[in-house]
């Protein structure tokens, strides 16, 4: 699976257009758009989507268009355009200044709702939304035709333009097209086109009280930005011979190619909008950048990186039937891609204390550590070491069971890039029976690691220096669902809710190199897992780092059975 090769990705897609160059379908021209509806935050799956259209742009040095499809005035917003503006930039993609808005085109859109008309292909429609629906037939009946399909031009250009100057109540009338009632495909069975309905925009205010569906407004966009390739996701299939009709119908000159592909689904994790804001709204996460979230703002805040995303993206390709792709695999990918960028250091997430009784009192000795074990261009930090440490409390146990290799009375332990110490004795706390710290002796004669005489140790801990290291807010995240597949439970998808999904550590402590250390950027704490300082609520006071993944590879397991 690994992606060593460069040779150029292909897929049913990519075959697509390879036979329209060929064939001349387009004049050799490829051109995409990504084309989200700003009423929320962009997730993994829309990565999909953008990786897939400008990729294919880049690799065909067509453009790709970003389109805010905003004709439906409902919960859309400027703060959800900045979002997906930014959230597109930081992916890696450039869309220089082809930057539109559908709602850009309302009053083109119009005017070939108008042509429509003119041509006999469109009529208004008086029946209530109930009544349509009733007329419509089932799968078995075909529909009833509506008695207001015999309008005159004449009243339909009279009454259109008068829904547009807000004559009449929403719902009064809509705009149909005149296709076929008895069709087997409901989406060809006179639809909708365009709606009176009183709602700000929050770019066209106040100024239209009509506006157009789905279905006409995206075929037409795509028309008009001259797309050759219009690809969308699986359940867009059906709406294809309506996408063609409005096109044929209009006679344009531009008539790009709908092309369906399956949608990214993700185990442990939901991917419809409707379900995100209801999370947001709800309060079950503190907002669309909650590291738990699956919007590109989350996982930025959560500390994935952009590369790790379109490697993810690359990898699971596109196909056309729909799957369930293992969370684990984004984890790996992100793993891997931290593995090579993030330098190592050391914190402790609890600490326990660590005297070392033959350690001299005010002795500090600094330690010259690698930041990467396989890159010695990332370079070199010191690290203190004294008389009292910090261990991991999990590191230390007072009645080990057989197997654990960890420190424990009596047991020799290393300390990374350090001594050999070994445990004499515990001190608990009185109340609690607790083991508040440790006692040791260290070797003095193991600095290099190594004890002279040839004895071995189990394990190698990590550990910083109590005076020296700085004290740090470190955030777990763990899956936000504890189910496979929350989508499955259509009552109430907040009961597969994971209730230990975030775990805030407030005693942690990490080495003195990483005081002041930029929000943004991204670490290795040996043992435990890849960390990145928050870029919210982390400060110079007060360091705060986000878990951006363990170090754990379910994903390798998994892949590695797979061969077997
Ligand atoms: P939702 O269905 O979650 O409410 P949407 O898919 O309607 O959202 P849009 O803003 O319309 O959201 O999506 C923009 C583009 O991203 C569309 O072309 C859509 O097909 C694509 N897209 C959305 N979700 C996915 C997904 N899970 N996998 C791949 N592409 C997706
Ligand atoms: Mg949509």
């Amino acid at each position: 699976m690994a992606q060593t090769n460069l040779s150029p990705p292909s897929d049913f897609i990519r075959e697509i257009i390879e036979e329209h160059l060929k064939t001349g379908r387009f004049q050799g021209r490829v051109a995409t758009r990504f084309p989200p509806e700003p009423n929320g935050y962009l997730h993994i799956g829309h990565a999909k989507s953008v990786c897939l259209n400008f990729g294919i742009a880049a690799q065909y040095k067509g453009p790709c268009n970003l389109r805010m499809d905003d004709t439906d005035p409902a919960g859309e917003s400027l703060e959800y355009v900045e979002s997906i503006i930014n959230d597109v930039r930081w992916l890696g993609f450039d869309w220089q200044d082809r930057l539109f808005y559908a709602s850009d085109y309302f009053e083109q859109l119009y005017q070939f709702a108008v042509q429509l008309i003119q041509k006999g292909k469109a009529y208004v429609c008086s029946l209530s939304a109930d009544e349509i629906r009733e007329q419509r037939g089932t799968l078995t009946e075909p529909g009833k035709e509506s008695p207001y399909r015999q309008r005159s031009i004449e009243e339909n250009l009279d009454l259109f333009a008068r829904m547009r100057a807000g004559e009449f109540e929403d719902g009064a009338h809509v705009l149909r097209a005149a296709i076929d009632m008895a069709s087997p495909n409901f989406l060809m069975r006179d639809p909708i086109l365009y709606r009176i309905k009183r709602a700000t925009h929050y770019r066209t205010g106040t100024k239209w009280c009509v506006y157009p569906m789905y279905d006409f407004a995206h075929c037409l966009s795509d028309s008009i930005e001259k797309i050759t390739h219009s690809i969308c996701t699986l359940e867009f299939e059906n709406n294809r011979p309506l996408y063609d009709w409005i096109l044929d119908q209009l006679n344009l000159g531009s008539h790009p190619q709908q092309i369906e592909f399956a949608r990214l689904n993700l185990s442990y994790t939901i991917l419809s909008k409707r379900r995100l804001i209801e999370l947001v709204q709800q309060g079950r996460v503190t907002g669309w950048d909650d590291p738990r979230m699956p919007t590109i703002a989350g996982m930025r805040r959560r500390g994935y990186t952009p590369e790790a995303i379109r490697t993810f993206c690359a990898r699971i390709g596109v196909a056309k039937n729909e799957n369930l792709v293992d969370v684990s695999l984004l984890e790996h990918c992100v793993r891997e891609d931290l593995n090579e960028r993030a330098p190592r250091v050391m914190g402790v997430l609890r600490p326990l204390r660590v005297i070392l009784d033959n350690y001299p009192e005010t002795q500090v000795e600094e330690f010259e550590c690698p930041n990467h074990p396989q890159n010695p261009g990332m370079g070199s930090r010191k690290i203190p070491f004294s008389r009292v440490l910090y261990i991991e409390e999990e590191d230390f146990l007072e009645n080990p069971p057989r197997k654990f290799f960890r420190l424990a009375p009596g047991k020799e332990v290393r300390l990374r890039f350090g001594y050999f110490i070994k445990c004499l004795n515990v001190v608990k706390d009185p109340e609690t029976g607790k083991v508040a710290e440790v006692h040791c002796t260290y070797d003095p004669e193991t600095r290099s690691g190594f004890a002279p005489d040839g004895r071995k140790v189990d394990a190698t801990l990590h550990w910083v220096s109590a005076d020296h290291s700085v004290p740090t807010e470190v955030r777990l995240y763990d899956r936000l669902f504890q189910v496979a597949d929350p989508t499955g439970d259509e009552e109430d998808f907040t009961k597969s809710l994971n209730p230990k999904s975030l775990e805030i550590l407030n005693s942690c402590r990490v080495e003195p190199s990483l005081a002041g250390a930029a929000p943004g950027s991204k670490y290795q704490f040996e043992r435990l897992g890849y960390f990145h300082v928050d870029p919210q609520d982390s400060s110079a006071q007060k360091l705060v780092f986000n878990r951006v993944v363990t170090l754990r590879d379910s994903w390798a397991k998994i892949s590695e059975k797979g061969k077997r």
